[in-house]
């Protein structure tokens, strides 16, 4: 073996090209967001090779994480190879030369070899040994196979009432009608909404300004399964798209003592509006008229009509159709007012989102069928 001093190899270009590779993969492996944007990310610089998540869901994920297993473990070589070709030592990438030195060149030499083995092992019988096919296989009642669940979940994946939530660009929550799935750089991890219970188990905000107003708030919450043998695992969300999830998940949320929902300016105002509004009169909708859609949030029924109850002067009387709910108008009416004085703005008036006309809280007729 040629006997290559690995501390003199270490001229200065090999240091730089060792920070920038460093950097570089760190970036990669977790995934920074303008790497991802730019495409520098295992699904996109494999888009050609993996199926369309779209429509083989499961698949798609079994290769994923298998793929992104080998290449994070070619890491090492590939770094050896460019610290060899940058110090035109090609002998580098198998010199044994110190204890650590040795170590590393083993491992980076051994890491892809045992990947591409367990890959291997997991590809057996067309994927059925990989760690989310047995995941399937515990969710199986007897006599039907993985293969049947994964193209049963595949079709409730391409619903597209589904809740997709990105709290961070490691992890990604899908929630359909009927799963909870945690997606993540090697894992799919996923409880079926019936046989799980959810428990909000932290929360934690950080200020992103100093006046307080940029605030946003995590709440950790655990999925518990009682199915044997799948594990309990952890999603994370932003408390804004707690409410959403929580409309999502048919079972009840817990939520530990001691856990407060931090509260925007806008979310207290909404809380006085709601409460003021329900102590206004109610107004009865003809019967033959339909209801449609929220057209704020497209998610509620449309809750309040502008009537003028009021005896206000500048209060003027709206033709509109009961359009909103009650949280959209309310957040409506905030955004409309002075901004610096929130303690105006119950008694301050707003105009109607579609006729312009003007009213004021007590003309918010909450609607009774
Ligand atoms: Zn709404
Ligand atoms: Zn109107
Ligand atoms: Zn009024």
């Amino acid at each position: 073996m040629v006997s290559v001093n690995y501390y003199s190899t270490f001229s200065s270009p090999a240091w730089v090209y060792t920070l920038v590779y460093i950097t570089i993969m760190m970036c990669f492996v977790l995934r920074n967001k303008d790497f991802v944007t730019a495409g520098f990310a295992i699904e996109s610089i494999f888009d050609w090779f993996l199926p369309k998540e779209h429509e083989d869901f499961i698949s798609y994920h079994i290769k994923r994480t298998s793929l992104t297993l080998f290449i994070h473990s070619m890491l090492p070589i590939g770094y050896l190879l460019g610290l060899g070709i940058i110090t035109e030592n090609l002998a580098i990438i198998t010199s044994l030369d110190g204890l650590w030195w040795s170590t590393f060149v083993l491992m980076a030499h051994l890491l892809p070899l045992t990947t591409a083995f367990v890959i291997s092992r997991w590809a057996h019988d067309n994927w059925s040994e990989h760690p989310i096919a047995c995941t399937l296989k515990l969710f199986c009642p007897e006599g039907s196979s993985w293969k049947q669940l994964a193209s049963s979940i595949n079709i409730d994946y391409r619903g597209i009432d589904k809740i997709s939530l990105e709290p961070s660009s490691l992890t990604k929550i899908v929630v359909t009608n009927s799963w909870i799935m945690k997606i993540s750089p090697y894992k799919l991890e996923l409880a079926h909404q019936s046989d799980s219970s959810l428990e909000v188990c932290s929360a934690d905000t950080h200020h992103i300004s100093v006046e307080g107003e940029g605030t946003v708030q995590y709440v950790n919450i655990k999925v518990k399964t009682t199915r044997p043998g799948v594990p309990s695992f952890f999603i994370r969300c932003n408390a804004l798209d707690f409410n959403d999830l929580k409309n999502k998940i048919i079972r009840p949320i817990r939520i530990l003592e001691g856990i407060t929902f931090y509260k925007t300016r806008i979310d207290h105002f909404t809380e006085v509006f709601r409460e003021t509004v329900e102590k206004n009169q109610t107004y009865a909708i003809p019967p033959n008229q339909e209801l449609d859609i929220c057209i704020g949030c497209m998610l509620m029924e449309p809750q309040v009509k502008l009537v003028k109850c009021c005896t206000q002067q500048q209060c003027t009387v709206c033709y509109c159709r009961p359009l909103w709910c009650l949280d959209c108008m309310a957040k409506w009416f905030a955004s409309r007012q002075d901004q610096d004085h929130p303690e105006t703005w119950l008694s301050s008036t707003c105009t109607c989102p579609v006729c312009r006309s003007v009213f004021c809280v007590l003309d918010v007729c909450l609607i009774r069928k």
